[in-house]
């Protein structure tokens, strides 16, 4: 029986999560966090895929211009994503579950290609799914790539981990009043002008009726009270 609040979800871990402290590459000893913290996840008995980001390496709107058209740039952070993939596969096997990381670019001596079929029975076998590579198309993003993968795979919801601890009215490290929320619809978020994920990712999410949990990365065992329904958290979106 699974003891969880959502049975079948996507994480959502930006690159920057990866970072640590550092802020920029790969921080070892945070993957390492992350990944138990997504094993421990996966016991409770929840189907988990994973879209990584890759802002810790590169993000193709800040190095395109001057020469580099954004296509390209674009599909230099979408190798990033698969970099960072890689790195968690072997983390989260390290930490006792089996990973498979599947990239929205082909490139086959390196990881599976994303098939959509394939993915969903990665899951039921279970396995932890590591979506990289993005969508595959350059001017998007991956949370774009977390909620649209969320649709495919039929989840409850996407946990988008961040350095906050939610949704906040205004920026609480500028507010003293900024207030958290609890649970927001997606309505109100936009009416608010409240920014919980680029604009394509949070219409498809909003289209999709696909709630967003954001909470922070930093908190130990972040993934996992979330989905046991404790740790501070913003449902955006979910069922009353
Ligand atoms: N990217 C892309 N298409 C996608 C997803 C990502 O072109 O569908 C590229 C884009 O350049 C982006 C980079 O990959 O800046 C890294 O992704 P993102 O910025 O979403 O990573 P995060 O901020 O979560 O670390």
């Amino acid at each position: 029986m699974v003891d969880a609040a959502y049975q079948r979800v996507i994480v959502k871990v930006s690159g920057e999560a990866l970072a640590g402290s550092e802020g920029y590459g790969i921080h070892q000893s945070t993957i390492d966090r992350i990944a138990a913290d997504l094993v421990r996840s996966h016991a409770l008995g929840v189907a988990l895929g994973v879209v990584v980001g890759g802002g810790n390496i590169l993000r193709g709107v800040s190095v395109s211009g001057a020469g580099l058209p954004r296509a390209t740039a674009d599909a230099m952070g979408m190798l990033a994503t698969v970099v960072n993939a890689l790195v968690l596969e072997v983390a989260i096997e390290r930490a006792g579950a089996s990973a498979r990381t599947m990239s929205a670019l082909a490139m086959p001596q390196v990881c599976e290609t994303y098939e959509r079929q394939r993915a969903l029975r990665h899951l039921a076998d279970g396995r932890i799914v590591l979506f990289a590579g993005g969508t595959g198309n350059p001017f998007f993003t991956t949370d774009t790539t977390a909620v649209l993968r969320a649709a495919e795979m039929r989840c409850d919801a996407v946990l988008k981990a961040t350095n906050v601890d939610g949704v906040y009215s205004a920026d609480p490290k500028k507010d003293r009043n900024a207030r958290r929320f609890e649970r927001i619809s997606h309505e109100e978020a936009i009416e608010r002008g409240l920014k919980v994920m680029d604009a394509t990712a949070f219409a498809l999410a909003r289209e999709n009726l696909m709630p967003i949990i954001v909470f922070s990365i930093a908190a130990p065992d972040a993934v996992e009270s979330v989905l046991r329904g404790k740790g501070r958290a913003t449902v955006v979106g979910g069922r009353e």
